[in-house]
């Protein structure tokens, strides 16, 4: 229950260049400054992907980095959310169709949030954010209910009796 409270009120996010042109990188900087302030809504940028609740990732993806951004996803733990930050993170932008370029994001890991732009206004960022974190309460319900209710039974009215659950010990 608290982790689930600190998640959302404190999500640890890590940023990873997947080979921007730093734009957008500049961008999320910014978010950091004191004009825009994202750490006042307690968001913390983590250099740890075992710590992480939010992917946030800049740029195409090309050869070279693909491996390293499985790696870092997979190290992630569930639940977790990926934004891309920018049309290159989302499509390729410029880079598209490149030699050295395997597209999107959304070619190598799943993504749950795109941020539009070239570069992505720190506004967007901080929206992408807002929606990457209410993505983030449903994955954690989603996780959460099967292990609450898998001893559960329902009764005929469909309502939870936790008095017939299996394994506790029945009152007289
Ligand atoms: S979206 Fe624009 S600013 Fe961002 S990495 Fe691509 S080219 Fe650079």
């Amino acid at each position: 229950m608290e982790l689930k409270l600190y998640r959302k009120k404190s999500p640890w996010i890590l940023h990873y260049n997947a080979g921007s042109c730093n734009g957008c990188d500049i961008e999320i900087l910014a978010c950091l400054s004191p004009k825009y302030d994202v750490e006042r809504f307690g968001m913390i940028n983590t250099g740890n992907p075992k710590q992480s609740d939010i992917l946030l990732i800049t740029g195409p993806v090309t050869k070279r980095s693909r491996e390293r951004l499985v790696e870092i996803y997979s190290q992630m733990p569930e639940p977790k959310v990926v934004i891309c930050c920018g049309s290159c993170a989302s499509t390729g932008g410029v880079f598209r169709d490149m030699y050295n370029i395997e597209g999107g994001v959304d070619q190598v890991i799943p993504v749950d949030v795109y941020v539009p732009g070239c570069a992505c206004r720190p506004e967007q960022i901080i929206d992408g954010v807002v929606a990457a974190l209410e993505i983030l309460e449903k994955k954690t319900k989603a996780i959460e209910k099967p292990l609450r209710y898998a001893n559960e039974v329902k009764d005929e009215n469909d309502q939870i009796n936790r008095r017939t659950m299996p394994g506790t010990i029945p009152t007289k």
